[in-house]
């Protein structure tokens, strides 16, 4: 498009600088997820972490020159109209007053030039799996343009529309909303001829009094649409669209409706349904059993129906329905290798996506991408493959292995070191471990290349026990506490003890990437791990041993000062060198600190050596996760505050101060000052026991069954013969023990793990690598999943229940239960 088209759709846009013509290809709103800098115009949004803005600079020396704002002074340095010509000669500005709202306003224009006609959907849950799965569905009679991934947001829809191009013949975009009067701005984006209401949750989204307020907010996205698909059985919704009178095609198991489920039994992970459509009774196999897969499927087979494919037909596209892996999963992989495995769709956004991923992982090392064709892109292969060449190049991929005939054909586009094999089954047949090593490997292909089976052989054989890291949900909870603090307070995340058990430097990188101001592990060798594996952000060091200050030094790490013994390490190793430190008081905790009576001498000692700067001062709370004492954390705050004022009058000089864990931002918010320090609540644990819904859980503990047996009433079960079956029982081994942090307390019927979803309690005592569990009466099989703790098992109970805490259980998770990061 070009840019004049471009700005004449954003009223009113004021010119601030305009220097030369530039073509508009690419809409770019996040400065870390550049593809292509010529052709790519910058809409700098003010959100509440980040302020698009401040990254100008660095946008305009990688090479973008467009840029829409909405505050010249939110830029570095820049404080009139005149500066931008100096720091910016080449680059076209333009002012408006909300630059979310011209994206917006440019989609909606880019929109209105196609006459496809596109599917929204809408709803609390399933949205996107609907989404993908109706792609799937019509794939053979249409070529989709769908919304990358869960892109469904006030920025993620207008950069999903943004994809579309005279080639496809239907679109499919999902909308969410967490507030009021969102809607109305997606609408015009969407333009939605077709609607899909997939359901609406209990709860209360922030900013919605009641559930009807939400259903009609949602509502808005439907309010031209020719037909509108929906399940009548969700009372809220059925109401509202009679109201509202829209055009309807529902569904119901219970009651007459266009399409109406008569039967739906469940067996053996299928579900059959007997329905009625067009005065016609007819039956299908679904291919899942749960109810919101079932849920899910019924609302495509509603579209399908309604376009009149054949019922045959629909089964045999069910038969081939692939479950949505949502989750994009980064694990270690065979000598020292590291995957990012996704291996789920392969279109050109999502290539975008997951190359960005690739590119910010901080590990050294080579960065390797195995690509298949890319499907479903609606351009002639040509420019597809040139556009994945440039993307490729653009991102400086070290080596490229492309499997599939289309890739393969085009492989003249790529760089000279890159490898083709025809299929999967060819690159297997010629791969050898050896030739992979230390690199970084994202593996990315559609479904029908299987890449899975290359997964596989890059993984480490490890035993069926893992602990499942959600990154999304750590980036919710990271948020949670960010929304409570100051604009100017400063947040340090504690990533001590690997990340409370969830990672170590993964963690750390995704916090270095949501810009955080600070990290802090207990010990040294902690800090440089982070280091070598590529973690730049200002790291300090709780439990600095006196032998370690060379290394604090040599790493760039900030060394926790608590003791005067400590100080005269520091000094003496490192004589003259300079040192960022951090003082801790002692006001009530009786850990590590200086006292008030030290605080003179430290004064003196610190001034003889400018070389030492003090960046911060802190103290720690014994007791803000529990009410009872509030009144002793109050006089801590206070004699802290107190102590921390002498000193600063002592240095000289201003010194950040901070006192708050997890439990106290959310009891003392008014004791923020200049930092904070957030450690269980960003795993998922809030601690102070007030707000433990508005976190999400991050770190699932998982492994699976090895035998299944039916075990005779009297005989007993495991070690001391203390599992004793009171009556003829089924019992199943699973593989996870003490060993791998299974404590020994939750043996002999304390415990219970979710088998299939099934609770389970533990029989006998817990063995080393292994347990058993009562599975009597229940469906379970060899290689079943089995929950320990996480999504469906509350780590918070489950620590009670053998008298410990959530710390304690994160952090046992032995070293040797495989991490796997996911994202959604
Ligand atoms: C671990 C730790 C924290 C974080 O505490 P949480 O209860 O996990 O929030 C904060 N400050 C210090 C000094 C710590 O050791």
């Amino acid at each position: 498009m070009l840019t004049s088209e471009i700005v004449a759709r954003i009223m009113p846009a004021t010119v601030l600088q305009y220097t030369q013509h530039y073509l508009v290809q690419h809409l770019l709103t996040d400065s870390r997820k550049i593809l292509h800098p010529a052709g790519s115009i910058f809409f700098a949004i003010k959100g509440a972490f980040h302020n698009g803005h401040t990254y100008i600079p660095a946008l305009y020396a990688k090479g973008i020159r467009q840029f829409i704002l909405e505050d010249i002074t939110y830029i570095p340095e820049v404080k009139s109209v005149g500066d931008l010509n100096t720091y910016f000669p080449e680059a076209n500005f333009w002012q408006v007053d909300s630059s979310l709202r011209a994206l917006q306003q440019v989609v909606a224009y880019h929109r209105s030039r196609f006459t496809l006609p596109v599917i929204g959907i809408t709803g609390s849950n399933g949205k996107t799996i609907v989404k993908e799965w109706l792609a799937q569905l019509l794939s053979p009679d249409e070529l989709v343009c769908k919304s990358p991934r869960s892109y469904n947001s006030q920025i993620g829809v207008p950069l999903s529309v943004w994809q579309l191009n005279e080639n496809h013949t239907l679109g499919i975009f999902e909308a969410g909303i967490s507030r009021p009067a969102e809607m109305e701005y997606l609408r015009p984006i969407i333009q939605p001829a077709y609607g899909i209401f997939t359901n609406i949750g209990s709860a209360h989204d922030e900013g919605f009094t009641s559930r009807q307020e939400k259903v009609a907010e949602k509502l808005k996205l439907f309010n031209e649409v020719k037909l509108l698909f929906y399940c009548r059985d969700h009372t809220d919704i059925h109401a509202a669209v009679l109201t509202q009178r829209l055009p309807a095609f529902t569904w119901s198991r219970h009651q007459p409706a266009d399409l109406q489920i008569i039967n739906l039994r469940v067996s053996g992970g299928q579900a059959n349904i007997t329905f009625r459509f067009a005065g016609q009774e007819q039956a299908l196999l679904l291919p899942y059993a749960d109810e919101a897969s079932i849920e899910n499927i019924i609302h495509c087979l509603a579209v399908l129906l309604w376009r009149q494919v054949p019922v045959e037909e629909i089964q045999q596209r069910l038969n081939k329905l692939s479950p949505v892996a949502m989750r994009l999963e980064m694990k270690e992989a065979i000598n020292n290798c590291y995957l990012i495995d996704d291996t789920y769709n392969n279109d050109l956004a999502g290539l975008a996506i997951a190359l960005n991923l690739l590119l910010h992982q901080p590990r050294q090392g080579k960065k390797t991408l195995i690509l298949s064709d890319v499907l479903q892109s609606g351009l002639s292969e040509e420019i597809l493959y040139s556009r994945v060449a440039e993307v490729v190049k653009a991102k400086q991929i070290d080596r490229l292995i492309g499997i599939g005939p289309t890739i393969s054909r085009f492989r003249e586009a790529f760089g000279p070191g890159s490898e083709f094999y025809p299929d999967t089954a060819e690159f297997l047949k010629a791969f050898k471990p050896e030739n992979f090593r230390n690199e970084t490997i994202l593996v990315k292909g559609a479904r029908v290349f299987q890449f899975e089976k290359i997964v596989a052989a890059f993984q480490r054989k490890v035993h069926g026990t893992v602990l499942e890291v959600n990154l999304d949900a750590l980036v919710h909870n990271l948020n949670y506490y960010r929304a409570k603090l100051q604009p100017e307070t400063k947040i340090m995340v504690m990533v001590k003890a690997f990340a409370y058990g969830s990672g170590s430097y993964e963690i750390a990188n995704l916090l270095q990437f949501h810009r955080v101001d600070y990290l802090a592990v207990a010990y040294t060798d902690e800090g440089v791990h982070l280091r070598e594996n590529g973690i730049s952000l200002p790291i300090m060091v709780m439990n600095p041993s006196p032998d370690s200050f060379a290394k604090i030094q040599q790493y760039h790490l900030e060394p926790e000062i608590y003791s005067l013994e400590i100080l005269a390490a520091c000094l003496e190793s490192l004589e003259n060198q300079p040192l960022n430190i951090h003082l801790k008081l002692d006001t009530g905790m009786h850990r590590l600190g200086f006292t008030p009576d030290d605080l003179v001498t430290v004064i003196g000692w610190l001034k003889a050596a400018p070389q030492l700067h003090v960046i911060s001062t802190f103290s720690h709370l014994a007791g803000a996760d529990e009410a009872l004492h509030n009144e002793f954390s109050q006089k801590q705050i206070e004699q802290f505050r107190e102590m921390a004022a002498q000193l600063e009058a002592g240095l000289g000089y201003p010194v950040l101060k901070h006192i708050l864990n997890s439990a106290g931002i959310v009891r003392f918010p008014e004791h923020q000052l200049n930092m904070v320090r957030l450690g269980i609540g960003l795993y998922g644990v809030e601690s102070a026991g007030q707000e433990q819904e508005g976190l999400r859980t991050v770190g699932t503990l998982k492994t699976t069954i090895s035998q299944v047996k039916e075990v005779p009433a009297g005989d007993t079960v495991g070690y001391s013969r203390r599992g004793v079956a009171s009556a003829a029982k089924k019992i199943a081994t699973i593989a996870i023990g003490y060993a791998d942090g299974y404590d020994r307390r939750f043996g002999n019927g304390v415990g219970q793990v979710l088998v299939n979803g099934q609770p389970a309690p533990i029989i006998g005592n817990v063995c080393m690598d292994m347990c058993m569990v009562d599975v009597t009466g229940l469906k379970v099989n060899v290689g079943d999943t089995v929950e320990i703790f996480g999504e469906h098992v509350n780590i918070i109970r489950l620590a009670q229940s053998i008298g410990t805490i959530p710390y304690e259980l994160l952090t046992n998770v032995s070293a040797r239960v495989k991490r796997i990061f996911y994202a959604e």
